[in-house]
């Protein structure tokens, strides 16, 4: 079996930022640090990116991790929260643990989340194009035909069968992508290799077909993502 990320770890661009299409000047993990815990697995991905991207992304991403413990958690005091990287982040951030406090809303004397849909938004599309750019070496630069983000325990019957159904492969996708080579590896005819990142907290799975193209994600046994492409 290819170990991830090996294979195609030298440190060359191929001319295109994954998430706007500029010329690359670095790296960028997908997906962000700030998602994961220490240790990191061994051989993050990694994709090409501007250093504009790069330095642009970041406040979002960070607040989107902070928020995503804090809702999971149901409090923004650092005393609830569990994830010490996310204690120690909003320690130092009084600024950010404020907002996400002064976010919280009563309604209907449940506890719900006031969020920064735009911040949300834009890491998430942005962790789909990453994912995108590593597995099938194809940016993803136009806007998607569909972008569900949801918490696991809120999708419709509707909604859970279509995010957890393994699609059939109807056209392989490019050869030497990481995309065909799981599917001749483990000699699939659908898209069922969901890829843990880490441990049960991160996980996606790429499905190409012949109309659309889709990156799920989901991110700490808590929020579903999805976005898709037409082909
Ligand atoms: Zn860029």
């Amino acid at each position: 079996v290819l170990a991830r990320g090996d294979k195609y770890s030298d440190e060359h661009f191929d001319g295109m930022c994954t998430y706007c299409g500029e010329t690359p000047d670095t790296k960028d993990h997908v997906p962000s640090k700030v998602l994961l815990n220490e240790p990191f697995p061994e051989n993050l991905h990694k994709v090409d990116c501007c250093l504009k991207c790069n330095q642009d992304f970041s406040s979002d991403e960070v607040y989107f991790a902070c928020l995503l413990e804090c809702i999971i958690n149901g409090s923004a005091n650092i005393a609830d929260l569990k994830r010490e990287k996310i204690k120690r982040i909003l320690s130092e951030k009084e600024h950010l643990r404020r907002k996400i406090e002064e976010s919280i809303i009563i309604t209907d004397g449940h506890k719900a989340f006031n969020v920064d849909v735009k911040a949300i938004e834009n890491v998430l599309l942005k962790l789909a194009r990453g994912h995108s750019v590593f597995e099938a070496s194809r940016p993803r630069l136009e806007k998607p035909t569909y972008f569900l983000y949801k918490p696991l325990h809120l999708l419709t019957e509707t909604e859970k069968d279509n995010f957890f159904s393994a699609p059939e492969v109807e056209i392989y996708p490019e050869v030497g992508s990481r995309l065909f080579n799981h599917l001749i590896l483990h000699n699939n005819t659908s898209f069922s290799n969901w890829i843990h990142v880490q441990d049960n907290d991160y996980l996606y799975l790429i499905t190409s077909q012949i109309s659309q193209f889709s990156v799920r994600i989901i991110i700490y046994n808590y929020l579903a993502v999805e976005v898709i492409w037409a082909n």
